[in-house]
């Protein structure tokens, strides 16, 4: 068949444009969106999150400020940092970049942040708010999944949809969004028996299992949508969780690696740092 290509880096474009007239306006009664993005150790600037996150941010004008902390930084000095930003007026959202040294509990850090300043969502209570359909700061890569689905011009509505992974990063926000779009919805995961069954029935396939080219092209059912979210590296270059070739000749639409979720997430991720800025008003 061919699949028509989810192209993120053009829809990426696109949302950059819609979210820059707005930082303009604010911009114009001095009010500029500013961001801290924490590492931790030395051996963080190979990251394509964190380059995507600066490059981004210095396209929309959004003010951003890396905090790099030692690799041998306490969890409580860490929770005071966190504090400290909380208080600050001029920041607005905050990035807590993995990974972290095994003695740092991320899930402490991320609930310790002031929520109007968690601007990947993944906190508690934003993610509470997504279970509860209120409105909050949305996971910036489940909201990029439902962008470029959206972006098929398919009405999603009663569609069935197959989300592999449960993760609370990706699959169980990816889930909750496409729920709220009135689709009848399915988690897999590494314990669910007769993957292949749930995979073959779905209208929509988005694929967030972390294993290299895993979906098969013989599981998808002709005409289905497929998303890629898998970002997984294979001899220095990016691959997805799909098996492209295969996929694309029976799915109607399909997002690459590189270049469909990825780009997206990180606009997001600005779209989320802005809405804080206006929640802070
Ligand atoms: P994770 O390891 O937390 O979760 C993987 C999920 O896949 C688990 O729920 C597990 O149950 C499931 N799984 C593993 N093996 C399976 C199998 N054989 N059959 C069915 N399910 C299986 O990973 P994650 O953080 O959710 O990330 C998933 C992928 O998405 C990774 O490739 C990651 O690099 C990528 N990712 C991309 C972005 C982005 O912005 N594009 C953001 C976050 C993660």
């Amino acid at each position: 068949m061919g699949a028509k290509i989810l192209d993120g880096k053009l829809l990426a474009g696109q949302l950059k444009q819609q979210l820059q007239g707005a930082i303009e306006d604010l911009r114009n009664i001095n009010r500029i969106v500013s961001v801290v993005s924490i590492t931790v150790g030395s051996n963080t600037s190979s990251s394509s999150y964190l380059k995507s996150q600066k490059k981004i941010a210095q396209e929309l004008g959004i003010q951003y400020q890396e905090l790099n902390f030692s690799d041998a930084i306490r969890q409580g000095d860490f929770l005071n940092q966190i504090q400290q930003i909380n208080q600050d007026h001029k920041v607005h959202g905050v990035i807590i970049n993995k990974p972290l040294p095994n003695f740092i509990d991320y899930s402490v850090l991320v609930n310790h942040l002031d929520p109007i300043k968690d601007i990947e969502g993944l906190g508690e209570r934003n993610l509470g708010r997504l279970l509860l359909g209120k409105s909050s700061l949305v996971p910036c890569t489940a909201a990029a999944t439902l962008a470029l689905l959206k972006s098929s011009d398919v009405i999603l509505k009663g569609k069935e949809a197959v989300i592999i992974g449960r993760s609370e990063i990706v699959g169980k926000p990816v889930a909750l969004l496409l729920l709220k779009q009135d689709m009848t919805v399915t988690i897999c995961h590494s314990k669910t028996e007769n993957l292949e069954e749930h995979i073959h029935r779905a209208d929509i396939v988005v694929a967030a299992v972390g294993r290299k080219r895993f979906v098969q092209g013989a599981w998808i059912k002709p005409g289905a949508i497929v998303v890629d979210v898998g970002i997984n590296e294979e001899n220095g270059k990016i691959v997805g969780d799909v098996d492209f070739d295969s996929c694309q000749e029976k799915a109607s639409f399909i997002s690459p690696v590189p270049g469909g979720v990825g780009p997206v997430t990180a606009v997001m991720l600005m779209r989320n740092a802005l809405e804080a800025l206006k929640r802070s008003l």
